[in-house]
Formats: structure tokens, C-alpha cells, sequence
């Protein structure tokens, strides 16, 4: 450490980074890879859909605090770099009150530049595959404006991190922020609450208890699914390029149908568990998968985990969670 006039310098090498969202599935991961780095992390988050058990390893740590917090009001802390996570992600959870989403999205994300601004920090704002809504192009690329419906059930998701990517460029442009902006398709791994909805958090579950695997529609519908520490390194590249502010695709290319991914998870649980075809649900996209070839230039980055191998670390993390916790 840097020592001047008796003063302790913090080293330059380590950034005071605020993750928001930082209780919840990919931002508890983050966090925990930017601890391993060395940095200073500060995880905010008002627990709506994460928790403080997945932290909970960290409380410890001198260079980690939570605080509990809501980013629709204004924030002040001191920090070198902000990780803008916050927004509940699974359709079940962002759904459940509409106009608190758009509000996360918009005066959350206002909020968190409004910080970045007077603190003269880098910005990332955690995007999703959702604005290109149900796409006519395919695979997607960052050049598509997308295909969504702005008043149907995933508007207030997919309007809203238009929104907050509007926000973002205009205060790159008009405000002097270095912001980058990444677009997030399917991720899964451990921590992935079992109520949410999702797909895979919903067939791993149902396979473990032998319960039949719901589909919704034929199940030909397809995602492209990105393991969680696969991610969490792309933000961290993403963050770290000098002079680069995306937007950028950051997922696994690898796509499949629901229906297949129904049968790899039964083969992988060796469950005897059917599956059960329900009705489709409105403005589901029937096809996704990410042009990776912008990350892959601009940051070196691709995926490294199969989808095989991070279902089984993700069966693994549900079965014990399962077997240490209450039943759901
Ligand atoms: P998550 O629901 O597990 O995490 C979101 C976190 O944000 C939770 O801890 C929640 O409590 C917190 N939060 C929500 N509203 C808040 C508010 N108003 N103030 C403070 N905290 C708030 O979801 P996730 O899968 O970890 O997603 C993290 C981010 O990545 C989200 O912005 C999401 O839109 C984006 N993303 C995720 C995926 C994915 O497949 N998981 C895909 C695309 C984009
Ligand atoms: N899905 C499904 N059964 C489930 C949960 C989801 O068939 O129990 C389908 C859903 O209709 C969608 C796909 O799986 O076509 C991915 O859904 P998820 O909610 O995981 O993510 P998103 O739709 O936001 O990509």
C-alpha cells in the first residue's frame, strides 16, 4: 500500500466497485468475483427477489458491506465504479408489480447515473436480450432494434431496459459518464431461487422431486443459455475495456428448444419425471440466441462452460439446497 504524510493510500490496483442488485443471483456472484480480485465491494440491494444468504460468506470479509437499500431513491456513497444489476429478472417476479419495475428501471437508473456522475465512476448498465423482444432477426445482433409489444405483460421488463439503455447513452453523451452497456441473454447457475419461474430453476426443481416438467406451448420455442461464472466475466471485461461502451451481447450461443432442454435435465437428474404440456404464454418469444461476435472482438470474451456442466453444478446446488432447507 502507498504511503504518504503517515497516510495509508488505498492501491490503485483496487477499485471501490457498488454492485446493485448485488443480493441477487448474478450480482451475489459478481460480487463474490470481485472480492476474489481484490477490490472493495459494496452490494446494494433492498431484497425483493434476492437474499442475504447468498452473501452471507461475505459479511466477514473487511472489504465487503451490504446495504440494504432501494435504488428508486437517490444513494450517496463514495465508489470508482458502479455495477447496475438491480431489477428483478424472472417474468414471474417482474411481473408481480409492473409499475415497481418501470420504476426500478427508469428512476433507479436514473438515480445510479445521477451517482456515477458526481462521483466521476464507470457505469455499467446490466441490459437484457429482452429489448429485442420477440425478434424477426436471428441470431440477434446489437444492430437489431428489436420486435416488442409495449403494452403487453413483459413491457414493463422489456420498455424499461430500453429505457434505462436510453439513459445511459444520453448520459455517456450529455453528461460526460463513461458508460457501458451490456445485453444479458439466458443465464442460469446456482443461487437461482426456486420460485422463480424461470425454466431451468422450474425443470431442475420438478425433475429433483419427481414432479412432471411444465412446458409452456409445444416447447419448440428456443434459448440460448450462458453459464453464471461465464457472465460474471464478461461484466468484469466489459467494465474493464478502456474506451468501450457496448451495447454488447454477452450469452452462450448455444441454442436449444425447451422441449430438448426438458429432456437433458430428466437424463441429468436420472429423474423419472414426465413432462407436462400447458398452454403458451403471451408474447413469449419464440426464438433467441446472441451474435456473440462483437464480445468476442471488442473484449476477447466467450463462453467457456458447456451446458451440460453447468446443469450439473446447478442439480447439484438445488439438490442440496433441497435437502437442507424446508420443501418450497
Ligand atoms: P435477481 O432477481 O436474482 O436479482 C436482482 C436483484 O435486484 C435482487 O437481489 C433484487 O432484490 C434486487 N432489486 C430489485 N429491485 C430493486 C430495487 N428497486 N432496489 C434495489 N434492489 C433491487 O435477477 P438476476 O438474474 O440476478 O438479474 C440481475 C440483472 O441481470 C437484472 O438487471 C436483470 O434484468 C439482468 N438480466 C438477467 C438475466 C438472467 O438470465 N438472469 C438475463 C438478462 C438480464
Ligand atoms: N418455460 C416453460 N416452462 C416453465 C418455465 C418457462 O416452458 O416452467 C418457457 C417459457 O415459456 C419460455 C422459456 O421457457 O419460452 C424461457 O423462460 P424463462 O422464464 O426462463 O425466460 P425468458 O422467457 O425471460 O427468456
Amino acid at each position: 500500500m502507498p504511503v504518504f504524510g503517515g497516510i495509508v493510500f488505498r492501491d490503485i490496483t483496487v477499485a471501490r466497485i457498488v454492485v446493485t442488485g448485488g443480493a441477487g443471483f448474478i450480482g451475489s456472484h459478481l460480487c463474490d468475483y470481485l472480492i476474489a480480485k481484490g477490490h472493495e465491494v459494496i452490494a446494494v440491494d433492498n431484497l425483493f427477489t434476492g437474499s442475504k444468504s447468498n452473501l452471507a460468506h461475505l459479511f466477514d470479509n473487511d472489504r465487503f458491506e451490504f446495504i440494504r437499500h432501494d435504488v428508486t431513491l437517490p444513494l450517496m456513497l463514495e465508489a470508482d465504479e458502479i455495477y447496475h444489476l438491480a431489477c428483478p429478472a424472472s417474468p414471474v417476479h417482474y411481473q408481480y408489480n409492473p409499475v415497481k419495475t418501470i420504476k426500478t428501471n427508469v428512476i433507479g437508473t436514473l438515480n445510479m447515473l445521477g451517482l456515477a456522475k458526481r462521483l466521476k465512476a464507470k457505469f455499467l448498465l446490466a441490459s437484457t436480450s429482452e429489448v429485442y423482444g420477440d425478434p424477426k432477426e436471428h441470431p440477434q445482433k446489437e444492430s437489431y432494434w428489436g420486435n416488442v409489444n409495449p403494452i403487453g405483460p413483459r413491457s414493463c421488463y422489456d420498455e424499461g431496459k430500453r429505457v434505462a439503455e436510453t439513459l445511459t447513452v444520453n448520459y455517456r453523451e450529455s453528461n460526460d459518464v463513461d458508460t457501458v452497456i451490456v445485453r444479458i441473454f439466458n443465464t442460469f447457475g446456482p443461487r437461482m431461487l426456486f420460485n422463480d419461474g424461470r425454466v431451468i430453476s422450474n425443470f431442475v426443481l420438478q425433475a429433483l422431486q419427481g414432479n412432471p416438467l411444465t412446458i409452456y406451448g409445444d416447447g419448440s420455442q428456443t434459448r440460448s443459455f450462458c453459464y453464471v461464472s461465464d457472465l460474471v466475466k464478461g461484466l468484469v471485461m466489459a467494465m474493464d475495456k478502456e474506451g468501450f461502451h457496448g451495447p454488447v451481447n454477452l450469452g452462450n450461443p448455444d441454442e436449444m428448444s425447451i422441449k430438448d432442454l426438458s429432456e437433458v435435465i430428466i437424463g441429468l437428474v436420472k429423474s423419472s419425471s414426465g413432462v407436462e404440456f400447458l398452454p403458451g404464454l403471451p408474447d413469449d418469444p419464440s426464438r433467441r440466441k446472441p451474435d456473440i461476435t462483437l464480445a468476442k472482438k471488442a473484449l476477447g470474451w466467450s463462453p467457456a462452460v458447456s451446458l451440460k456442466d453447468g446443469l450439473i453444478k446447478t442439480i447439484e446446488d438445488f439438490s442440496r439446497r433441497l435437502n437442507s432447507a424446508p420443501p418450497p
